[in-house]
């Protein structure tokens, strides 16, 4: 996923010597126990930029989206040399260690990527963990749901806020900026509105592509009437990433392309206020 600039603030605190009780997990079809495992790119114990409060991150593997942009180019592939596969009950461990941390700030825990929707059923039952837990669940993603079956809804009904990316409404631009069409996002985002699913929207501006007024007017039109989406919050576009393209082989195509102006961010926020949303940046 994207995000502003990552802080990874890690506590310093002996998290390991302390001791919890990991409740287990029961979700609404009578899975108990997790038999696969999940492919994870990597941890971060203590985000601050992927929801409300300290969170501790998943970031999983695998996404089919190509984002021009994308800052995690090296998650796209399910399975690489360095993605580590962890059952639910090993990241559990983890989390519960910082628990009183994610609380004490209204934090919680984060499935991102890569696209977490990919690997739905683990990201299913470690939301059904942690909501045993009383932790708090967020899913960051881009909407690209495969299949809408009682997996899908039994992890929506465990997560606390969606967090989705709706990269472009107009199907041809995002088609050009993301490689594929956007037909299964705003699918997703229909069915959120369905559900009355909390949802906040991210909305990434890249000159070119998704910061001139036409781009924000249609997605304010898209999201104005879904009562379940009340923040968007709007993302900069920035080149952090670029060095990873590099890495997995790839040329960066948006080499040149500056982050754009505060002015053009503050005008598509009063754009989309219009749209009777809260603005954050
Ligand atoms: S959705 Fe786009 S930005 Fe997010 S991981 Fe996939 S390609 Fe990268």
């Amino acid at each position: 996923m994207y995000n502003k600039g990552r802080l990874n603030t890690i506590i310093q605190v002996a998290h390991t010597m302390q001791t919890h009780t990991i409740h287990p997990a029961a979700s609404s079809d009578g899975h108990r126990h997790y038999h696969g495992k999940g492919i994870v790119h990597s941890i971060e114990s203590c985000g601050t930029v992927d929801g409300p409060g300290l969170r501790f991150v998943l970031f999983m593997q695998g996404c089919l989206m190509r984002c021009l942009y994308c800052h995690n180019r090296d998650t796209w592939d399910m399975r690489t040399d360095k993605a580590q596969e962890l059952s639910v009950d090993e990241v559990m461990k983890q989390v519960i260690s910082y628990r009183h941390y994610l609380r004490a700030t209204g934090g919680g825990v984060t499935a991102t990527g890569g696209e977490p929707l990919l690997q739905y059923e683990f990201i299913r039952d470690w939301f059904v963990a942690c909501k045993a837990n009383d932790i708090h669940t967020c899913l960051d993603t881009n909407g690209y749901a495969l299949h809408y079956d009682h997996i899908l809804d039994d992890l929506l009904d465990h997560t606390d806020l969606v967090m989705l990316d709706l990269k472009q409404v107009d199907p041809e631009i995002h088609k050009a900026l993301v490689g594929i069409p956007n037909t299964k996002t705003l699918k997703f985002a229909r069915y959120l509105a369905e559900r009355n699913q909390a949802a906040r929207v991210r909305y990434v501006i890249v000159p070119g592509y998704t910061d001139d007024d036409r781009s924000a007017h249609l997605l304010g039109e898209f999201i104005g009437d879904m009562e379940n989406i009340d923040t968007v919050e709007l993302l900069p576009y920035h080149e952090l990433g670029a060095h990873k393209w590099e890495l997995c082989g790839d040329a960066y195509k948006l080499t040149g392309v500056r982050p754009p102006p505060k002015e053009t961010v503050l005008h598509i926020k009063e754009i989309l206020e219009g749209y009777g949303k809260n603005i954050i940046y």
